[in-house]
């Protein structure tokens, strides 16, 4: 059995604990949505009548432990053997989703729905697989449309994170954006400037790490979205060289299109790791000198450059900036074949920039030299002469070091 369907079957068991002692329970939003397109759920989330200490009563009784940290905003998460598992009590008068500072609980399955943002994500099914559908959600699902339940503008104004939502939603499915969706969303753009620049960070990298993006840009673009965030928007010219970025992984499919969002920013929305403003760096640094690299047609000054955008060995950037070069340059013929024949000299020749076989300690001690900065500068040429294939065998670089004193 696999780990997801164990998850669903570990749902199923808390529902139907909760129905047997008398509560309502359902799987609720995005597993619904995922079982009905056949998809595996990442989670499944669990809405029941049961209020918070009742959930955690009927688990005990079963042997099932609960985190009760959530548990004012009416959230309990059981630890099944196949992982956690959110069980939240109806509720109502939640003023910002998840984030509620008053919660009241007792309401119906009805009103959890109206809660939830997208018709597709505002399903519910009982334990018998019987799916209840208030806002069309299946049907929308059936004809790929992204749509708000209720007024857009409104549900938008209680949570302006819902407009990342949306293209989120849209480019992850391939879904069709509800026109009024999209209106409102121009409309109402400007909200984002207060959301938090970690959560507007996790949803915009998410967004930008799908292949298919063409069209979900197009819509952040025309609706305005993308210039509240990013001031300087390039707009889609980036967008179009699809396949460069395919052999890469998602977050780093994400951040080589990110960077032309990003790179002349100031004011910058986005909260960035350590390893992604690495991969950045190398990013400007290819893009910097790559022309003039090109201009020099020597070994050694290609190894160094590619040596100088690697960063520390382990993070292995190369590939990530290879496929970013031709991202950027994919209108651009005669500096595309530049980069390919970069990889070409790193494919026959790259083995060099690992493999110098010196050390300033052979140096110091054939010379009888202090360390320091001279023998750092020694060192140097040595790398640069190695690198152009002046010398192989060791002996011979310490030799050459004689005549660099
Ligand atoms: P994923 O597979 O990416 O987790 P999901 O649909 O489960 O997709 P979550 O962000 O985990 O998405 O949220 C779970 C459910 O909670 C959603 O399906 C939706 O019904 C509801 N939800 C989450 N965030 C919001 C929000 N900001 N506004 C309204 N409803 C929301
Ligand atoms: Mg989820």
């Amino acid at each position: 059995m696999t780990n997801e369907s164990s998850k669903k079957r570990d749902a199923l068991f808390i529902v139907k604990v909760l129905e047997a002692e008398g509560f309502q329970a359902r799987l609720v939003g995005g597993c619904v949505r995922d079982e009905l397109l056949g998809l595996e759920p990442a989670d499944y989330d669990i809405a029941s009548s049961a209020p918070p200490s009742s959930v955690e009563k009927a688990l005990a009784a079963k042997h099932i432990k609960t985190l009760g940290f959530a548990k004012a905003y009416g959230t309990v998460t059981a630890l099944s053997p196949s992982g956690p598992c959110e069980i939240t009590t109806l509720r109502t008068d939640v003023k910002n989703y998840g984030r509620a500072a008053e919660v009241k609980f007792g309401a119906n399955f009805k009103d959890d729905a109206k809660r939830r943002d997208f018709t597709i994500n505002a399903m519910s099914m009982d334990s018998v697989g019987t799916v209840y559908d208030y806002f069309g959600g299946r049907k929308d699902l059936a004809t790929r449309r992204l749509v708000f339940v209720g007024d857009p503008e409104q549900r938008i104004k209680e949570d302006y994170l819902r407009i990342l939502r949306f293209f989120r939603f849209k480019v992850r499915f391939a879904l069709h954006s509800d026109p009024i969706a999209l209106e409102a969303i121009g409309k109402c753009k400007d909200g984002l400037t207060g959301i938090s620049k970690e959560r507007i960070t996790s949803e915009i990298k998410v967004i930008f790490s799908y292949e298919e993006i063409l069209a979900t840009l197009q819509e952040m673009h025309i609706t305005g979205v993308l210039r509240t965030l990013f001031p300087n928007d390039p707009g889609l010219r980036f967008a179009t060289a699809q396949q460069e970025l395919q052999p890469l992984t998602p977050r780093q499919r994400a951040l080589c299109r990110l960077w032309h969002y990003v790179h002349n920013e100031t004011r910058g929305c986005l909260v960035l790791t350590r390893l992604d403003k690495q991969l950045f760096a190398s990013f400007a640094k290819a893009d910097n000198d790559l022309q003039s690299t090109m201009q020099q047609n020597d070994l050694a000054s290609k190894l160094l450059f590619l040596d100088s955008i690697e960063g520390p060995r382990k993070l292995q950037l190369l590939p990530v900036v290879y496929a970013f070069l031709r991202y950027q340059y994919h209108l651009d013929a005669k500096t595309l074949q530049s980069v390919e024949g970069l990889v070409e000299t790193d494919r026959q020749f790259g083995h060099r920039r690992h493999s110098f076989p010196i050390k300033a300690k052979d140096i110091v001690s054939r010379y009888k030299l202090s360390a320091g900065p001279r023998v750092g500068m020694i060192l140097r040429k040595l790398y640069h002469a190695y690198l152009a294939g002046e010398w192989e065998d060791p002996e011979d670089g310490i030799k050459m070091a004689g005549t660099l004193l």
